[in-house]
């Protein structure tokens, strides 16, 4: 008796090894079979690729060709519409899908974002601006318009030359037949704030209304709203930038300045020789129109500047810009 159930127990013993070792060897051959057969699933299974697209240190490579390939099976998985979608989805929107997804194209915004500041706002992130009229000079005036900007006008339209005034919005409101010649004449008007307030220097409701009101007066005269502004005095901030391009407009600073506003350079021959030594191709250069010896040292340079080959552009014309640019860019601060 004892000896049967002792047989007994250790077949059973037995035949439960023997299920365990099936079950395991089993096992065994659908891992294998999964992990040579699947591979080329596995890896166009794109779950890895969703956890690596919001990491911005992962090597461009991977994530890069899983993307730029456009075959539906790989493009469309991740959005977990596959399947059944790839027939009925249009092509192109796929690739605009995937495309908005790519990880290349956000890496390379944040990159500038992290080593420049926190308080950077996307409207005034660096960018490369590069010249579209790297041989042409842009000429501009601050300040007016002004008792002398009609003599102005008329040289300006005697020699064909186009310019840039930025104005103040007082002005354009006091002189609003000279704002309508500026346009009608092709020139392009900027915004100089209303009454010169320093921007980086006043609440962020003075700056906000010293520049939208400038907007509005000169859209009232001309019909559309100016794309540039420049902050009075050159004190920008990355508050007046970021107003700005909320506003619409790029900042403009400057290359040349010859100071035509200081008591000591209120002088004609000053303010041409000045510009006769100093002009360079793609630069833009300051002037202001409320003085009458910088309209007449201006004037008297000007068929001298035509001569030695200068050409002349507006600001927009100079170089293209996107509203919270800030040019030329070493301006920034
Ligand atoms: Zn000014």
């Amino acid at each position: 008796m004892s000896f049967k159930l002792k047989n007994s127990n250790t077949s059973r013993h037995l035949a439960v090894f023997l299920a365990i070792a099936v079950i395991l060897s089993l096992l065994g051959a659908i891992a294998l079979a999964i992990a040579t057969s699947g591979c080329t699933v596995t890896k166009s299974v794109p779950a890895p690729a969703m956890t690596r697209e919001p990491s911005p240190g992962a090597t461009s490579t991977s994530p890069q060709s899983h993307t730029t390939n456009t075959s539906p099976s790989q493009t469309t998985t991740p959005r977990k519409t596959s399947g059944i979608s790839t027939s009925t989805l249009p092509s192109l929107d796929i690739s605009k899908k995937t495309r908005k997804t790519t990880p290349t194209t956000t890496i390379k915004i944040t990159k500038p974002k992290t080593t420049e500041s926190k308080q950077t706002n996307p409207l005034t992130t660096a960018r490369p601006v590069s010249l579209s009229a790297p041989g042409a000079v842009a000429i501009t005036f601050d300040d007016g318009p002004g008792k002398y900007t009609g003599q102005l006008l008329d040289a300006l339209q005697e020699y064909g030359i186009k310019v840039t005034f930025f104005v103040q919005g007082q002005f354009v409101e006091s002189r609003p037949d000279l704002i309508q010649r500026m346009h009608a004449e092709g020139h392009q008007i900027g915004n100089h704030t209303y009454s010169h307030k320093f921007l980086s220097q006043v609440s962020s409701d003075v700056r906000r209304s010293q520049l939208m009101s400038t907007s509005d007066a000169i859209e009232r005269v001309t019909g559309s709203r100016p794309t540039i502004m420049r902050p009075p005095g050159g004190y920008g901030s990355e508050a007046v930038y970021v107003e700005a391009g909320e506003q619409g407009m790029a900042t403009i600073f400057w290359d040349i300045d010859p100071a035509d506003w200081k008591k000591s350079n209120k002088n004609v021959n000053y303010v041409c020789n000045y510009l006769l030594n100093h002009t360079q191709k793609g630069k833009i250069i300051l002037l202001h129109d409320i003085h009458e010896t910088t309209v007449e040292g201006f004037i008297r340079a000007l068929p001298q500047l035509i001569e030695h080959g200068f050409t002349f552009v507006t600001v927009d014309e100079l170089v293209q810009l996107e509203p919270g640019d800030v040019y030329p860019a070493r301006w920034r601060r």
